[in-house]
């Protein structure tokens, strides 16, 4: 069947496999090559495609939960919105969040995903305990930091490229409201935004929309969001209704003129420089899950996410370097989204380091890759590297020099013949 996951691109004709036990499982394996897992297809790019799919959304069981420790045992194609479907109201929250619930633990792991938190709690993989994972031998191991160091390393962020997970152990974090107290802080340039993130580093989660046309004395102006869950024992979380984006759009209507409207209303939707309010978990986390299939706004073509991650020494350079490329370029991005990031962890492809990332969605449409290409330049000079889960374009040459430890992971996939069978069209290009 043809399957492609979030930006519609690329769309390639996959084999889609499912197991129902894990002799099903060491079975598929053992017969297929080139096979990579699929969770619920949120990464944008070509991670989760290849000419064989192992299908992991139906293994979506909960298995158990402990209240003394917040400790979750669930099968790997449970998706985060069933999770706070069925713990907001009893008081627990995920500790990592990314900006969509629709994606699976396993998918959550692969990527080792981030939050609005980084720079408090880390990547996903800090809250997880152990997980179940079947290897290219067909052998089912339980896997954790302390116990496999190599596979918990390399199964973290490696994009399903070292077995596929079945299970996993996750610690929650106890909450007591399912509000959030937020600041929106309006900045007029880019001094004004990093000023603004240092001075609120202490607040749990911070995120800040970026208006990517701005130029000039505007460079990087934003608005900032930070927040902390409230304590008001309110935790009546229900699921809500969602509107749907019916089909794709035509390719003109997004461009350049709608994207420059979009982003002067949004910048004006605050009056005050500071304004509070109270909003609900799915307001603050996850303001795009609101409207189902939003990715057909950018029409039959599809979109791509660049995102980028630089050290903190060289962000604000590099970010006016870049974002003076894009305004000048006129091609914008509605989701312009810069976060602070705290430490690297050690697993061999996690993309977060001390820093600042900048995540921008574009249209796929004529001379967006030379941008975009123009952008690697940049990023490489400034010591910074492109997150995978997100990635359809980049090349071998500019994704090593952002992460320093493929060999590694390289090595550890040979020594364990994975590369043999799982491989994605990303992990051809890119040569992992
Ligand atoms: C609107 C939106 C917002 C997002 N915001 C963020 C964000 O804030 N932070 C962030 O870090 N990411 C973010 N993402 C990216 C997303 O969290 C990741 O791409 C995630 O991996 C998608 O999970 P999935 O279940 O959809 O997996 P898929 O897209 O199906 O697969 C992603 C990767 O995980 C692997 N994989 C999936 N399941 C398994 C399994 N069971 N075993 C082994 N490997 C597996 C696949 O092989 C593939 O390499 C966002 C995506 C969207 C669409």
């Amino acid at each position: 069947m043809s399957l492609m996951s979030w930006g519609m691109h690329p769309k390639v004709k996959s084999t889609v496999l499912v197991f129902d036990k894990t002799q099903t499982l060491k079975k598929i394996i053992d017969e297929h090559d080139e096979l990579i897992p699929y969770g619920n297809g949120r990464s944008y790019g070509d991670s989760a495609l290849s000419t064989n799919i192992i299908n992991v959304k139906p293994k979506d069981y909960f298995i158990a939960f402990n209240e003394k420790t917040g400790l979750l045992h669930v099968q790997a194609g449970v998706l985060l919105s069933e999770i706070l479907e069925s713990f907001v109201s009893r008081g627990w929250f995920l500790k990592v969040s990314p900006g969509t619930k629709l994606i699976t633990i396993g998918g959550a792991i692969a990527s080792d995903i981030h939050g609005k938190n980084h720079h408090i709690e880390g990547c996903f993989s800090e809250c997880v305990k152990e997980f179940l994972i079947t290897i290219a031998d067909g052998r089912t191991l339980t896997c954790s930091k302390e116990a496999t160091p190599e596979l918990f390393k390399a199964t973290c962020g490696g994009q399903g490229l070292t077995g596929v997970i079945l299970e996993a152990k996750i610690y929650l974090k106890k909450i007591n409201s399912q509000y959030i107290d937020q600041t929106t802080i309006r900045t007029e340039n880019l001094r004004e935004t990093f000023e603004a993130f240092e001075a609120c580093k202490q607040k749990p989660y911070s995120v800040a929309w970026i208006d990517c046309l701005a130029k000039g004395e505007k460079l990087g102006k934003c608005l900032l969001m930070t927040g902390d869950f409230r304590s008001d024992g309110k935790l009546d979380y229900k699921k809500k209704k969602k509107r749907n984006i019916p089909f794709n759009f035509p390719s003109f209507a997004l461009n350049n003129l709608s994207v420059r409207a979009f982003n002067w209303l949004y910048y004006r939707k605050i009056k005050e420089k500071i304004s509070q309010q109270r909003v609900d978990i799915d307001t603050f986390f996850y303001p795009l899950d609101a409207i189902g299939h939003w990715n057909r706004i950018y029409g039959k073509s599809g979109l791509t996410q660049y995102q980028f991650i630089l050290p903190k020494a060289t962000s604000y350079e590099g970010l006016k370097e870049i974002l003076s490329v894009i305004s000048k370029s006129g091609k914008g991005s509605f989701l312009a989204v810069l976060k602070l990031h705290g430490k690297a962890n050690d697993n061999y492809l996690s993309f977060p380091l001390e820093g600042y990332s900048l995540a921008l969605d574009f249209k796929i449409e004529r001379g967006i890759f030379d941008l975009l290409s123009k952008l690697d330049e940049i990023v490489v000079k400034y010591e910074g590297r492109i997150y995978l889960c997100k990635d359809v374009r980049v090349t071998k040459d500019v994704f090593e020099k952002g992460y320093p430890q493929v060999e590694t992971f390289r090595r550890f996939r040979r020594e364990n013949k994975m590369d043999e069978k799982f491989q994605s069209l990303q992990s051809k290009r890119v040569g992992i």
